[in-house]
């Protein structure tokens, strides 16, 4: 199981370092290219540029009938400029080709995506023809965006010998992931074009319970259960309404879930789907939360009064950091004397995410004096939210802009007056800072009649059977429908 997949953090920095990796080879292409092959290695061996090939030279732009150089000797090689003073032009390089003449095909061929790639760069490195690879990708982009790829994700490709030119062998296949359960398979047809099939993965959802005492945190206990990254993080957003993770869980803590998991055919999981139910104890607070789809399709967890566990604004909009100066009266820690302290502080390192603590509209984001990066955002006529000391925005993030609970509007740093990095957080009734512990949020939705009937229902059927079904146990889907677990 990959456990950092799941995060956003991750596939974002993923996104940028894929942008920079593709600015940096073009900025490679075009200085190789402008100072001839001269000074290729060094710049290959400074950027691990994957496009190595590009620069290189072909052994017919030295001589048609010379041996082919290797690429150090190749480096130093003066006849490499021009007689006219311009440097070569850029083609494959030699090596490539003449690995892909002691090819034996039909060949299988598995790729790796890596930083910069394209669909097209991956295909050509396998010595097919850029017409070859185009046309595949022409072919895919009918049923999918070619550009999704992801780092690591592999691609099968299938060759084939060409009768017409050895070295450059024709694809006859390509499999390509599309998720964890399927792919698209590309086949060569008899007139030479590709066409594209969806292959989907069998699968099927099993029930299981993971929990324990907690001893260090609830991720590590609920992680060692087996529970997904995923699947945490979204049980501490449903309990972060009601709970304050650093403050509030103790040693001794416990913590109970059950829920959905995937699997293939054969047993391998390859994911977790819903979570159905979920008790926290907190020693003084037994907190409960069941999940629920209402009669319009909206879900929802609720603690068994079928009061939805959502309110009206987060009371933690960071993930995983500690409360580092409450609400009231402190010792200014840059000032030196005593002033009032009109927020909450959360110590959390710079990037760290910041989450719109409520629905709402962004009412004013840039520098405001001690603040430093300031973002408040309006929820409604009485209340807003302020966020200071941020290092970074969200990019696009402007005035007017409606933003949702839990979306991610800005980043922890340490701007303006600030001894380190955290977000100073503050709730505004009526324009005023208030304590955000004494502000009593009302539940987001609370079920009633008919709704409230059902929901009843499918509180007592999870109940009834917890009892049959032990901690790190796993149901099979029949046994898990059955028992009305799962449709
Ligand atoms: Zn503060």
């Amino acid at each position: 199981m990959d456990f950092e997949s799941s995060y956003p953090v991750k596939t974002v920095s993923r996104a940028a370092a894929r942008k920079r990796s593709g600015k940096m080879r073009i900025m490679w292409f075009v200085v190789g290219t402008s100072f001839g092959i001269g000074c290729a290695s060094a710049l290959t061996s400074l950027f691990d540029a994957p496009a190595v090939q590009t620069a290189a030279v072909a052994p017919a732009a030295i001589a048609p009938s010379a041996p082919v150089p290797a690429v150090e000797e190749a480096s130093k090689e003066v006849a490499l400029v021009m007689p006219d003073g311009k440097p070569v032009e850029a083609e494959p390089e030699p090596q490539e080709i003449a690995k892909a003449e002691d090819a034996a095909y039909p060949k299988a061929v598995d790729l790796k995506v890596e930083n910069g790639d394209t669909l097209i760069s991956l295909l050509t490195d396998t010595g097919a023809s850029y017409i070859e690879a185009q046309s595949v990708v022409d072919s895919i982009g009918k049923v999918y965006d070619p550009k999704k790829l992801d780092i690591g994700q592999k691609i099968a490709v299938q060759l084939h010998k060409n009768p017409d030119s050895p070295s450059t062998p024709l694809i006859a296949s390509v499999i390509l992931p599309t998720s964890l359960t399927s792919s698209l398979q590309v086949t060569r047809t008899a007139d030479d074009g590709f066409s594209v099939k969806k292959i989907e993965a069998a699968t099927q959802h099993k029930i299981a319970r993971s929990g324990g005492v907690i001893n260090s945190s609830l991720y590590e206990t609920a992680a060692a259960g087996g529970v997904s990254p995923a699947l945490i993080s979204e049980l501490i957003t449903a309990y972060s309404y009601d709970v304050d993770f650093q403050r509030d869980i103790k040693q001794g803590d416990a913590i109970d879930v059950l829920y959905e998991r995937v699997e293939t055919e054969d047993g391998t999981v390859i994911g977790q789907g819903n979570m159905i139910y979920a008790q926290l104890n907190l020693g003084d607070r037994n907190l409960r939360i069941y999940r629920y789809v209402d009669g319009n399709g909206g879900i929802d967890y609720y603690n068994e009064r079928g009061e939805s566990v959502r309110k009206a604004l987060l009371r933690t909009p960071v993930n995983g950091a500690r409360i580092s100066s409450g609400f009231g009266m402190r010792n200014h820690p840059i000032l030196g004397f005593t002033k009032m302290h009109r927020g909450v502080d959360f110590a959390a390192p710079t990037g760290t995410p910041i989450y719109a603590a409520g629905d709402g509209t962004v009412e004013m984001v840039g520098r405001k004096g001690g603040y430093g990066n300031y973002l408040r955002i309006r929820h409604n006529g009485k209340y807003a939210s302020a966020y200071a000391h941020i290092s970074r925005f969200a990019s696009n993030l402007k005035p007017g802009q409606k933003v949702k609970q839990g979306q991610i509007v800005a980043y922890v740093g340490d701007t303006g007056m600030a001894t380190g990095a955290h977000l100073h957080y503050e709730i505004l009734a009526n324009n005023e800072q208030v304590n955000p512990a004494n502000v009593k949020f009302k539940n987001g939705n609370v079920l009633a009649g008919k709704e409230l009937a059902a929901f009843r229902k499918n509180v007592a059927r999870i109940e009834s059977n917890l009892a049959s079904i032990p901690n790190g146990s796993i149901l099979a889907l029949a046994e898990a429908q059955k028992r009305g677990l799962i449709n």
